[in-house]
């Protein structure tokens, strides 16, 4: 018998994220609100259309003059004028979304009917002029009243077509979320800097900061290299949460014995939510929380590091941020498969190709920089399977 699976990733980020508390909100003017989280419901102000418009260029008529042919135009109706008054026997040109003139009851295209300056010949059979053709009713897409967008949606491009449409003058959003980035190591330098052999550039800083900067409903606010000692690592986290709703480390999360960052997280009262998960890359992350802000402890190697930011910060963000819980991922075939598995759930990387194909990388590893570099993103393979998928995607952009 099949017993049910408990997925620990989903189940680690559901805890900590219930320890989470969404950030304030603000009222800001709706030109202003791009990027945010909405933080109450939007609903319409008004009917979409608010009043019977045309769905293409043409004539607007009574069907049952069609049989007194041709029909004189008695005037035109472009977008933006009010509705015009039909006379009986006679035509308006009209425009796309243009408002039906009174008394008529269906639109020709402009294509179904041959034009002089001052009549219009009708070709369609009388049997395909049913009325409401071509017309878009009034509130055939949302009544005044109704909700268009939900709390919690993020007001990304085509929110705003509903933001822009239907919103008052000012709108409560949340504000953005301010988020530090702490790199641990000793063996960090400073990218574009000369390094000895034994230094590493410190890149995590630079892949964190990148991604962060993407999100529109993120405050970046920083991002400092941290020494290898526990009072230093100590000192920095008193110092960024104070000042930040999350914290994000990279390196100083594992077993080694410079790897201060959980005792360091202990010592100033957070809440370890998980720590080590069936996970490659990335088994040592760490989750915590303090007084409702976020400390996400990430593994120092590279591409655990892009990996373990999607997986765990982008969830654990949004809750933060007010965002809605997101939909389960699109998922992707691999075009080369292997038969390789893991009992572990594995983060495997892409490249798209041309055609829409979708290939695993080779890689090294979790220090595989140049893998990473190119790569577009991951799937998720589950512990125990190989194969062409599908498994879910994340993109890095
Ligand atoms: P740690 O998790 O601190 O044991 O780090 C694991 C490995 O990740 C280190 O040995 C480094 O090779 C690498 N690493 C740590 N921090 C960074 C960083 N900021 N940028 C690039 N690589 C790093
Ligand atoms: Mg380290």
């Amino acid at each position: 018998m099949q017993l049910p699976q408990v997925n620990p990733i989903g189940a680690a980020v559901g805890k900590l994220a219930q320890r989470l508390s969404a950030v304030e909100s603000e009222s800001l003017p709706v030109g202003k609100t791009a990027g945010r989280i909405l933080a109450q419901p939007l609903s319409a102000d008004r009917d979409s259309p608010a009043l019977d418009v045309s769905a293409m260029d043409g004539y607007a008529l009574r069907i049952q003059d069609v049989h007194g042919q041709p029909l004189p135009v008695a005037g035109t109706t472009p977008a933006g004028s009010a509705p015009a008054l039909l006379s009986g026997g006679t035509a308006v040109q009209i425009f796309t979304g243009a408002p039906i003139p009174q008394g008529a009851d269906c639109v020709v295209r402009r294509e179904d009917t041959t034009e002089s300056p001052d009549q219009v010949t009708i070709h369609l059979p009388v049997g395909e002029l049913v009325a409401g053709r071509n017309i878009r009713r009034r509130g055939e897409n949302i009544r005044q009243g109704e909700t268009v967008l939900e709390a919690g949606r993020a007001l990304d491009c085509a929110a705003m077509a509903a933001m822009a449409s239907f919103a008052p003058p000012h709108v409560r959003v949340h504000r953005r979320v301010r988020v530090t980035v702490l790199n641990t190591g000793d063996e960090l330098a400073q990218p574009g800097e000369p390094v000895e052999d034994w230094q590493i550039r410190d890149s995590n800083g630079p892949t964190l900061q990148t991604w962060l900067e993407q999100l529109p409903w993120i405050d970046f606010v920083g991002r400092t290299r941290v020494a290898d000692r526990p009072d230093v690592v100590r000192d920095a986290l008193v110092e960024h949460t104070g000042k930040s709703d999350a914290v994000i480390l990279t390196g100083g999360v594992s077993m080694g014995d410079t790897d201060y960052v959980p005792d360091a997280i202990r010592a100033i009262g957070g809440e370890i939510a998980f720590h080590r998960l069936p996970i490659r890359p990335g088994k040592p992350v760490l989750g915590a929380s303090l007084d409702g802000r976020l400390i996400l402890g990430l593994p120092g190697n590279p591409v655990s590091v892009a990996v373990t930011s999607r997986v765990f910060g982008q969830p654990l963000l949004s809750a933060l941020a007010g965002r809605r819980p997101q939909p389960l991922r699109p998922s992707v075939t691999i075009q080369n498969p292997d038969t390789k598995t893991l009992d572990l759930t594995w983060y495997r990387l892409i490249q798209t190709k041309d055609q829409g194909q979708v290939g695993f990388v080779a890689s090294k590893g979790s220090g595989d920089l140049v893998a990473l570099a190119q790569s577009d993103g991951f799937v998720e393979v589950p512990p125990g399977q190989a194969g062409p998928g599908p498994w879910p995607l994340t993109l890095w952009t």
